[in-house]
């Protein structure tokens, strides 16, 4: 591989769904791949085996999926490599740079009590570290499984440099001797971590900032094993509105989520680009393809991103609306497979009514709410929104005259509806405004849907008629 070959990885657990923030370490990996012509590599770092959630992995592949990421290597299991990271670890305690430790849970949590108590830093104390040949055959004549914890320098520093932050120095006084290898022989998320980093080749690691105070473990395991370190760049938090770390707490945070809600895909990918990065101070709308075209990591910011969701409604709209018709229709109709109503649906109706909401939709789900009166057969809406600045006697008589007017008409498009009612509103001493709300609602169900005469044409005349008699019928 030649030295310039850009190779980034995204490593997720399935601990979880993938939430906005996991999604966005792996965009900016796929896009930082992109764009140098690198390799994006797929690793699911399954080895927390009481952590795994059901179902988490489908998900992550899922959403990337959904999202577009293709990827040129894996999915690759760590589960499925645990001889390499025991041999990692082997390594390790050949140089003496790792060891193994028999101490029991119960011995641990008496020594964090007693840390906390003391108002000493956590960590492991090194009981096991310099322990004789003799006592550790003890443990094991007694059966005890070891652990293998990372002999870590007890003074000095560990530095390295974040692309995006600088020179970062941490005290080895700081670090303890973490695990490495579980009894269970499964490696932790270092050992693991590191082993794949280097035996994928990863050039550089682009991660959330929460790893940051892993790093320095991470490359002094490099060190021991006299390994290449890659370059570390350590993306921002994502904040929720109220300034605190994205939670569940601010609302859906889980990537499925947005897609049940109908947020289209590459508004998702062009907002969450956006969440620490931007091509300049102003352009928010981007292609996939400009955004590969442009991104550089000199363009990300070292604050915290925030997440707000009235940003990504308005993004979703813009690419709603720039959508082609026909494409908005198809994308439409498993939002309006929900509704109940006769089945099957009409796909020429469904293509007479989707212009109609297409600039008004804020996601597809909406659709549902705005459309639903051209598929219900009837109505159910509440019968003073029929009076809104009317008497009921006004109401009566302005749905009879132009019921009248109405059933006669031969020709029902539109332009020739609105030529037939629009003056009926100065015949009837109604404000148009006024008389046109009460058809909208007499028609529709609601005091708010698309234009009057346009809807009035797509209905057609047969239920347009039966829904004023309703009307009628109710006041
Ligand atoms: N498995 C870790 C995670 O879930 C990977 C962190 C890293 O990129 O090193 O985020």
């Amino acid at each position: 591989m030649s030295k310039e070959t850009i190779r980034v990885r995204f490593a997720p657990s399935p601990t979880g769904f993938p939430h906005l923030g996991n999604i966005r370490t792996a965009l900016f990996n796929w896009l930082f791949a992109r764009h140098h012509n690198g390799y994006f590599v797929l690793r699911i770092e399954d080895t927390d085996v009481a952590r795994m959630v059901e179902g988490a992995t489908e998900s992550i592949l899922h959403s990337l999926r959904w999202l577009g990421f293709d990827w040129d290597e894996g999915p690759i299991f760590q589960s499925d490599r645990l001889d390499i990271y025991r041999g990692v670890a082997d390594k390790l305690l050949k140089g003496e740079i790792a060891y193994h430790c028999y101490c029991s849970p119960r011995r641990l949590e008496e020594m964090r009590q007693e840390q906390t108590k003391k108002k000493q830093p956590p960590g492991y104390d090194r009981h096991c570290r310099t322990l004789t040949r003799k006592q550790k055959d003890e443990y094991e004549a007694n059966g005890i499984a070891p652990v293998v914890r990372f002999a870590s320098p007890l003074d000095g520093k560990t530095s390295f440099h974040d692309l995006l932050r600088g020179e970062i120095v941490f005290d080895n006084s700081t670090l303890d001797d973490f695990v490495l290898l579980k009894s269970d022989g499964y490696p932790t998320y270092h050992l693991a971590n590191i082993a794949d980093d280097h035996l994928m080749e990863i050039s550089h690691v682009l991660r959330a900032d929460e790893w940051l105070s892993s790093t320095p473990r991470h490359i002094l395991l490099y060190n021991a094993l006299g390994w290449q370190p890659p370059q570390f760049a350590h993306l921002p938090m994502i904040l929720g509105p109220d300034k605190s770390k994205l939670s569940k707490r601010h609302g859906a945070t889980a990537v499925t989520e947005y897609e049940q809600k109908g947020y289209l895909p590459e508004a998702l990918f062009n907002f969450l680009a956006l969440l620490g990065w931007s091509l300049d101070d102003k352009t928010e709308i981007m292609s996939s393809k400009e955004i590969i075209k442009n991104f550089s990591l000199d363009r990300i910011s070292t604050t915290a991103a925030v997440f707000n969701r009235e940003k990504l409604d308005w993004m979703n709209g813009v690419y709603i609306r720039n959508l082609p018709v026909t494409e908005f229709s198809r994308r439409a109709v498993p939002f309006l497979e929900t509704l109940e109503v006769n089945r099957p649906l009409d796909d020429h109706y469904i293509s007479r009514v989707m212009p109609l909401v297409q600039e008004r939709a804020k996601t597809l789900a909406e659709i549902q709410e705005l459309t639903g009166f051209f598929f219900h057969d009837k109505l159910v809406y509440d019968v003073h929104l029929l009076l809104n600045k009317l008497e009921r006697q006004q109401a009566v008589y302005a749905l009879q005259v132009s019921l009248s007017k109405l059933e006669s008409l031969e020709l029902w498009d539109s332009i020739y509806l609105e030529e037939i009612i629009r003056p009926l509103a100065d015949e009837l001493q109604l404000k148009t405004g006024v008389l046109f709300g009460l058809l909208r609602v007499a028609i529709t169900g609601r005091t708010a849907a698309p234009p009057l005469f346009q809807t009035m044409e797509v209905l057609g005349k047969e239920i347009c008629i039966r829904r004023l008699r309703a009307a009628l019928v109710k006041l």
